[in-house]
């Protein structure tokens, strides 16, 4: 036997191994996932959650087809963006009446960040990461430019020295938990803390950590957070976001989308706006009910799940890949960019290589599904609740075949689709 057979039959044994200790391995069955598939994508798009279906067919053939708009009270519409803004806040350590479901993640960024500048009048800065996703920094630009404010691009990792620094100056600082190319998981707690003792407010987007790892939002003294329904929740595509208030926030906190939900006494149809007391101030006009019924029965897939246990198996996954991106890859032309530091890794990792582009869509050709972050980033994120160590194995064998074969060179894999 070749020395490069025992190291993949070695690998082969590993990965049995841990899937067989895999206290989390049966969640799997909450999934429908097609055969054959390795899906390693669900940071972007989660996979569908077995008690979704059924949920989507009773709400548009019952409730909507049947009840009518008598739902709106039987069916318990109208309490929607609240109740499946609770069941998030159980995933992000979050107690009931701090979270409202509803919209889109950058609709969610644009209200928190108003809101929070509306919370420190006479601070000139809005922080944000110069790696932020895209979305978060437009929108970071357009809030300045509206409320006449300055935004610093302050990297995640000099933030608490800049707080330290200037923070009497800054109103409010969006940042990431987990970068959404590398990976790389950054101190949520003390990030907090700093911007704490400075007297600014904190935004967090857990686009890639609702789901993905214990958020402890209540504990560690946060003040606004959003999130997407759609990646690690699984809630489908276009999911209505969630955004995060503080209870001791929520009574200054002036929403600048004013609409006729989060009025006090919605069905009076005053023409003045009067918030009700609350989180549910923070919802805007009628929501989007399938959706919103959808990403709760997707929560479902979380239940009786230790977020603690979720995490211990997302870091085995993604230190399983590195071992074996490292053991079989080597010499290839990739790089490992996510920290080898479990401290420091989220649920994901990413790999650069030079023709990232036409290896992903080789790969997903062979049923192995990752995604591209331009420029040179393959990117896999793992969902705990369904990926297991073989996948893993299977999808380093799939990019080494990709690559050895030469396959990944054809023509049909360098055109460029709209969504990467
Ligand atoms: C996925 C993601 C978004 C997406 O925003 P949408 O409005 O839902 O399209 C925003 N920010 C971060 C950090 C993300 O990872």
């Amino acid at each position: 036997m070749t020395t490069a057979t025992t190291a993949r039959d070695a690998l082969a044994a590993h990965a049995t191994a841990l899937d067989a200790a895999d206290p989390l391995a049966p969640l799997r069955e909450r999934f429908l996932l097609p055969e054959g598939v390795v899906y390693l994508d669900g940071n972007s798009l989660g996979a569908l959650p077995a008690a979704v279906p059924p949920v989507l067919a009773d709400a548009v053939r019952r409730q909507w087809g049947t009840d009518l708009i008598r739902s709106w009270n039987e069916n318990a519409w109208w309490e929607a963006p609240l109740r499946v803004g609770d069941a998030v806040g159980r995933l992000i350590g979050a107690a009931p009446g701090q979270t409202v479901v509803g919209d889109s993640t950058s609709v969610q960024l644009f209200n928190a960040l108003v809101a929070a500048a509306r919370l420190r009048p006479g601070r000139p800065l809005l922080l944000t990461d110069p790696d932020h996703f895209p979305t978060d920094q437009y929108i970071a630009d357009s809030v300045a430019r509206l409320l006449g404010l300055e935004v610093r691009r302050v990297p995640a990792r000099e933030l608490p020295q800049f707080l330290a620094e200037q923070g009497d100056r800054v109103a409010v600082a969006g940042y990431t938990p987990v970068d959404y190319r590398t990976g790389e998981l950054y101190d949520m707690a003390g990030t907090t803390r700093a911007a704490g003792r400075a007297g600014a407010l904190m935004l967090w987007d857990l686009c890639h950590a609702a789901g993905a790892l214990p958020v402890r939002l209540d504990e560690i003294g946060a003040d606004l957070a959003v999130g997407c329904g759609y990646k690690y929740l699984s809630g489908g595509p276009g999911a209505p976001a969630f955004l995060y208030v503080a209870a001791r926030h929520q009574a200054a906190f002036d929403h600048p989308l004013t609409g006729w939900n989060g009025h006090a006494e919605p069905f009076g149809m005053s023409g003045g706006y009067a918030p009700v007391e609350g989180i549910g101030r923070a919802r805007i006009g009628t929501p989007p009910i399938l959706s919103l019924l959808a990403l709760e029965a997707a929560l479902t897939a979380f239940d009786g799940v230790d977020m603690a246990e979720v995490r211990a198996k997302s870091l085995s996954l993604t230190a399983f890949l590195l071992h074996c991106a490292d053991t079989l890859l080597d010499g290839h032309g990739f790089t490992a960019v996510t920290p080898r530091d479990p401290d420091r890794r989220g649920s994901q990792v990413a790999l650069r290589h030079t023709d990232a582009y036409a290896l992903v869509q080789a790969l997903t050709a062979r049923g192995v599904i990752g995604d591209m972050r331009a420029p040179d980033l393959l990117r896999f994120g793992v969902n705990a609740l369904y990926v297991s160590h073989r996948d893993v194995l299977d999808a380093m064998r799939q990019l080494l075949d990709v690559v050895v074969t030469g396959e990944y060179r054809q023509d049909r894999f360098q055109l460029r689709t709209t969504v990467t």
